[in-house]
């Protein structure tokens, strides 16, 4: 009987490991506590190694499939990262029919889940009469709040955000800087604005959005959003969603090995996400900054941004090239003892959650923020792109949990954030004291009676009937 067939739901991941990711993690969650079996569909472009053999690695009640190409062709060669996964997305919804219909005719479909630039695949989950469509956003309150206003913005304000003499001010967010907005909202005559902007009408057809934040990182934000809102889909705070597997299969990282070699608290963990990297300049004075803060050091590095699109980066991990040819003259040498630099990628959580960790150097990549909060590491903001100037201003002036690297980026200033964030007896000691307030509410948010676990409970019990599998043990 239809009852007795578990619930199954659908999920479309933008490419990028930071989509992924969290997507996957919800899934487990919602096998684990609800029972629920997943189907989890990437675009034919999400074909790195990396992501490959992640979608592989998934325990058995999620299974994933990937869609059929589409062509992409006609788009400009330096078409932004948002705008090739809208487009994507756009031209998928004819195959994604196909897959949900089949997917209805096959298990006890339940819900579909969209996530931030996914937006247009509710028309595929609506052709194939999927019950309930949801949206994902893998961001925080500060982000979805920016982009549901963007219709309105669209039409009130005039100018570009960068030129603002004001900061823009949202409800229940810290004000920003015009020029650390989302990135690709810089140039309104862009196809990547308009998109967003589309993105931002399309969020409201949701019958909710799921959040990856947490009520006590944006108490403000979580009580304007907690309030119902015509014409707006309830929003449920679901987070700190992030990866719990951590490979514990595979042989271990030898970087951990060399964390175990390190005092306590004693090395500063650098990354800049799964597609992140530095222009040559900046990686040169990073590295000087890092040998003058005098800490301990394990930097994942990758080849300067100015050797190749950060898009190719951002759909394949794996840097082309040596990245340690494009150091400084001798540094490689000079901080054998200090640093251990790995090319390209780490074991992240691993990486945080070990105790030797005792700062994150990051590039504010969501993800990367929520995994530095759960284990109750302290952050030096260096954000590059998309959302991550926002959250930098977000965690440094709004939250307390990060101490920004100002823009002109000289070694000077690098080791001066790093060593207060590491040592500091001012603001580097609220930084560490209120990233340790945070992992807690993280951690109990995620507990039985939590209050991430009831707002996801809230969702799933619409479909379930409010039966639980078990508590929340995996
Ligand atoms: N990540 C990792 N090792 C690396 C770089 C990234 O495991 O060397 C993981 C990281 O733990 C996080 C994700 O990839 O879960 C990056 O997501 P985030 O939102 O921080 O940044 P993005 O990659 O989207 O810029």
């Amino acid at each position: 009987a239809e009852a007795g067939r578990p619930p199954h739901v659908a999920m479309l991941s933008t490419p990028g490991m930071g989509h992924l990711i969290p997507l996957a993690e919800l899934a487990k969650r919602l096998a684990a506590r609800h029972g629920a079996t997943a189907t989890l569909i990437t675009f034919a472009s999400t074909a790195s190694a990396t992501q490959r053999g992640f979608l592989a690695s998934l325990p058995p009640p999620i299974s994933s499939l990937s869609l059929p190409p589409v062509d992409l062709s006609d788009l400009p060669p330096d078409a932004s990262i948002e705008t090739l996964m809208s487009e994507e997305c756009a031209r998928s919804v004819p195959a994604l029919t196909e897959v949900l219909s089949a997917l209805r005719d096959t298990t006890r479909l339940v819900a579909y889940f969209a996530d931030l630039f996914g937006a247009d695949s509710f028309d595929a989950a609506a052709a194939a009469a999927v019950p309930r469509r949801y949206l994902f956003f893998p961001g925080n309150l500060q982000g979805l709040t920016l982009i549901l206003h963007l219709p309105e913005l669209d039409v009130s304000m005039p100018g570009e955000f960068r030129d603002l003499a004001e900061p823009v001010r949202l409800p229940g967010c810290v004000p920003i800087p015009g020029a650390d907005i989302l990135s690709p909202l810089q140039d309104k005559s862009s196809p990547s604005y308009r998109w967003m902007v589309h993105h931002g009408a399309r969020y409201r057809e949701a019958d909710a959005i799921l959040v990856n934040s947490f009520d006590a990182l944006e108490p403000d934000a979580a009580r304007v959003l907690g309030l119902p809102e015509p014409g707006r889909p309830p929003v449920y705070n679901i987070g700190p969603i992030i990866r719990t597997d951590a490979a514990g299969h595979a042989p271990r990282a030898a970087c951990l090995d060399w964390l175990d070699r390190q005092p306590a608290k004693s090395v500063v963990f650098v990354s800049f996400g799964s597609g992140g990297s530095l222009p040559t300049e900046q990686m040169q004075e990073l590295a000087l900054g890092l040998e003058l803060s005098g800490q301990r050091f394990l930097w994942v590095v990758r080849s300067p941004s100015d050797e190749g699109a950060v898009n190719a980066n951002y759909y394949d991990a794996e840097s082309k090239k040596d990245p340690l040819a494009y150091l400084p003259a001798g540094f490689v040498e000079r901080s054998k003892d200090a640093g251990l630099l790995v090319p390209s990628w780490a074991p992240q959580t691993e990486v945080l959650a070990h105790e030797a960790t005792g700062c994150f150097l990051v590039h504010c990549g969501w993800n990367s923020v929520l995994e530095s909060l759960a284990h109750g590491v302290p952050m030096v903001a260096w954000p590059l792109f998309a959302e991550q100037r926002q959250n930098a201003v977000m965690l440094s002036e709004g939250v307390g949990a990060a101490v920004r690297v100002p823009e002109t980026k000289r070694k000077e200033e690098i080791a001066a954030a790093v060593r207060e964030v590491m040592a500091g007896q001012g603001k580097g000691a609220e930084v560490r004291a209120k990233v340790a307030t945070l992992r807690k509410a993280a951690i109990e948010g995620l507990l039985e009676g939590g209050a991430a676990t009831a707002a996801l409970d809230e969702v799933a019990n619409m479909w379930t009937g409010g039966r639980q599998v078990s508590g929340m043990h995996d």
